[in-house]
């Protein structure tokens, strides 16, 4: 994938505290030019063994902040924000997506090239401010899924994250959907979200885990925080205080999600339709007085009922066997010696 993939621009504005290329590559926006992309695109085309005529992502740490800047220079020199988009999208900042329409047709007209599509993950919040820019995207550079980053659908861990609230997710499904359907395709968002960030309560998980079944989603692989060198959520994580306070003004205390037990519940609510996790989601719902919510109706979040040989302990799988996997099937993934399952 990535022999095949053009990278556009270095940086990110976005100041997502979980995440450090803000740190590693700067806020200020560095883009290619189109005239040097379209030479990348060239020599893929020309060099690359294997190359079918599809490029696999134009993009870089987010899709569509190419030629995206502060309007003025010396203002962006001077300015100490964390983030251009948080908690609202500064007014200085241009959202003008009409370059990076211009780019992608541009890559769409090279000779030879069949496919262009977009990857990476692109910020909806600001995405959802150029509707031409979705028409062009889901028209021609969508392979059936987009992925994007919503992360959480509760205030609390989102302020945390200094990420937009989820009702910008629902402005761009809904702009996403209504270009698929006017250009004959049948496409899907998939939604990324991630576990035990700090901020984040018992009962957002829960809400999160409710937001998922009730928008028909049963996330395969999911996210669980943990603290990574430079990221300001590390920085929650390790003192328990929100740095940003003065940004946020939500107060200086932040919850942070320890031990294995929490850590395991968390991400258990992201797999809820996941046999495995039942048994530790029945007794963490009893607990929270959500008990309404194990039964075997639609309204439920979990059934009542374990199908048998699943939502073992640990011990209790050893006991059953080594032919008995995770999820009640029999399938093993054979390992070679020497190499790791990832
Ligand atoms: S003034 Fe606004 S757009 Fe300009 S650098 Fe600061 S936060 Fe970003």
């Amino acid at each position: 994938m990535i022999r095949f993939s053009v990278n556009i621009l270095r940086g990110c504005f976005g100041g997502c505290t979980f995440c450090s290329i803000t740190e590693h590559e700067g806020r200020i926006i560095q883009s290619r030019s189109q005239a040097s992309i379209l030479r990348e695109i060239e020599e893929v085309r020309d060099r690359t063994p294997g190359f079918t005529g599809t490029v696999s992502d134009l993009g870089g740490p987010t899709a569509n902040m190419w030629r995206l800047a502060c309007r003025d220079r010396a203002i962006e020199s001077a300015c100490r924000k964390p983030s251009c988009v948080y908690p609202t999208i500064c007014a200085n900042l241009n959202t003008d997506h009409g370059p990076l329409i211009e780019l992608y047709r541009a890559a769409r007209r090279v000779s030879g090239i069949k496919r262009v599509l977009i990857a990476s993950g692109l910020r909806y919040d600001l995405a959802v401010r150029s509707p031409d820019y979705i028409r062009e995207l889901v028209t021609h550079h969508v392979g059936g899924y987009l992925k994007i980053a919503p992360e959480h659908t509760e205030p609390g861990p989102l302020s945390k994250m200094m990420k937009p609230g989820i009702g910008t997710y629902d402005r761009f499904k809904s702009l996403f959907d209504k270009f698929s359907k006017a250009a004959g395709k049948e496409q899907y968002l998939i939604p990324y979200f991630i576990s035990a960030h700090p901020g984040t309560s018992d009962e957002d998980m829960l809400n999160l885990a409710l937001w998922l079944k009730k928008n028909g989603f049963r996330p395969d692989a999911v996210q669980a925080f943990l603290p990574t060198p430079m990221a300001i959520a590390s920085a929650m994580y390790h003192t328990g205080r929100n740095p940003l306070k003065r940004i946020t003004r939500d107060g200086e205390r932040v919850s942070v999600v320890r031990g294995q037990r929490q850590r395991r519940l968390h991400k258990a609510f992201l797999r809820y339709h996941d046999p495995e996790n039942w048994p530790l989601l029945r007794a963490a719902l009893k607990a929270m007085g959500r008990a309404d919510l194990i039964g075997n109706g639609k309204r439920h979040l979990i059934p009542a009922f374990q199908p048998a040989g699943t939502g073992l302990s640990p011990e209790g799988r050893r006991r059953a066997g080594p032919s008995m996997a995770p999820g009640g099937t029999t399938a093993m993934r054979p390992v070679r010696p020497g190499k790791r399952l990832r």
